[in-house]
């Protein structure tokens, strides 16, 4: 496995690393395969791995996984509060659930609207509590997480941030395009996220190369099995350097890809009369595959319907990659409004303390895998 350094981190990190998502329980009920997941990772010289309060028992899991061995690895996770009130109690947990004394890299997660940065950064925000944990030795450096191009260099050139967290695949290159000299220039980590853009790249291997090719410090594919780590791993175990040429035949190869999947570029969202997260509602819809019961609750927690759609096309004259907004729009709505009286028990459960339980019930009685 390469190594590479996490910016201004100072760490050496695996250029391979696992995202969180793909060892939640929704996929793996009896958790087994998912600690095999993990230990595999390890086995073949992963030493980061990311997570997030959000990413449902994620990091209960990898607490779990990890136990006797987390000085193997580099540990990240993330919290979506931006009060330090509300930080507080999350992060309190992230440490129990990792079960860690020490939280190697800790983001703000998911910042979309400078609004939010600036929430955080203020008096009394998340920030301020983080640079508190950091003096106090319990996390040692700050990072943040943004699927928004636009707003990225603007987040790093506060330079409060050791590390980025966005995404890069073949079909998505505007993010590290825009923060490729910013980066550099102040020395902060990159961690690349939907490496390949939600599924929809199949040549792994190329594509990860693809990636490692860039001033990148490392590249972290959601694995949901054992085999989907052993591929993933590779490119990190043989890396090798591709040629310009290489680059751009892979760039070439996959101008082919089913070209229906949003690239979060936001253009349309600036021309919407009805102000729709268009980009985060595909977004949403990319979840449904790991967790329903996720998707719909971060499709809720946008505020607003696709529902609210007029129609009026607008979108779709900008959209670079003329797809049809509409319509996708309307199937992405019918698949994320589905399931509310499960979702409904799914939340009293988990309030209740008893989800675990009922899980574990449910499987044994049903004896079937369900969509959560
Ligand atoms: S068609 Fe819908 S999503 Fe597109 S610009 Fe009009 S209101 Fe917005
Ligand atoms: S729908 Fe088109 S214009 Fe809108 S964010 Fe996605 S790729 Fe960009």
């Amino acid at each position: 496995m390469q190594y590479r350094r996490l910016g201004r981190t100072e760490l050496k990190v695996s250029c391979i690393g696992l995202g969180g998502m793909g060892v939640i329980s929704q996929n793996h009920p009896d958790r087994t395969s998912a600690h095999k997941i993990i230990h595999t990772a390890l086995e073949r010289g992963v030493n980061f791995i990311d997570t997030a309060r959000s990413y449902f028992d994620s990091e209960e899991i990898i607490g779990d996984s990890l136990e006797g061995r987390s000085e193997q690895v580099y540990l990240a996770t993330k919290t979506y509060q931006r009060s330090a009130k509300r930080a507080e109690k999350e992060i309190e947990t992230c440490f129990e659930k990792l079960k860690v004394k020490k939280i190697h890299l800790f983001q703000l997660h998911h910042v979309q609207y400078i609004e939010e940065f600036q929430q955080a950064a203020a008096p009394g925000g998340t920030i301020e509590l983080l640079k508190s944990l950091q003096k106090q030795g319990l996390i040692d450096h700050i990072g943040v997480s943004s699927h928004n191009p636009a707003i990225l260099p603007q987040l790093l050139e506060t330079d409060i941030f050791d590390t980025a967290q966005f995404p890069f695949s073949v079909v998505e290159r505007d993010h590290f395009k825009k923060v490729e000299e910013i980066v550099k220039r102040r020395d902060i980590g990159t961690i690349i996220m939907k490496p390949l853009a939600g599924g929809n790249i199949t040549s792994v291997e190329a594509a990860l190369l693809f990636l490692l090719s860039h001033d990148v410090s490392t590249v972290i594919p959601g694995c949901s099995t054992v085999e989907q780590v052993i591929m993933d791993t590779e490119a990190g175990i043989n890396f090798r350097e591709l040629t310009t040429e290489e680059k751009q035949q892979i760039i070439k190869d996959t101008e082919n890809l089913p070209d229906q999947f949003c690239r979060r570029c936001r253009y349309c969202e600036k021309v919407c009369s009805k102000n729709l997260p268009i980009s985060d509602i595909f977004r949403c819809e990319d979840y449904l595959i790991l967790s329903a019961t996720y998707a719909r609750d971060q499709y809720k927690s946008l505020g607003k319907s696709a529902a609210l759609c007029s129609g009026c096309g607008q979108c779709e004259k900008i959209c670079p990659y003329h797809l049809p907004v509409r319509e996708k729009l309307k199937k992405a709505h019918k698949r994320l409004s589905k399931g509310k009286i499960e979702d409904f028990a799914v939340r009293i459960l988990r309030k209740t303390g008893l989800y675990d339980i009922a899980r574990k019930l449910y499987f044994e009685l049903g004896g079937k895998i369900p969509e959560r």
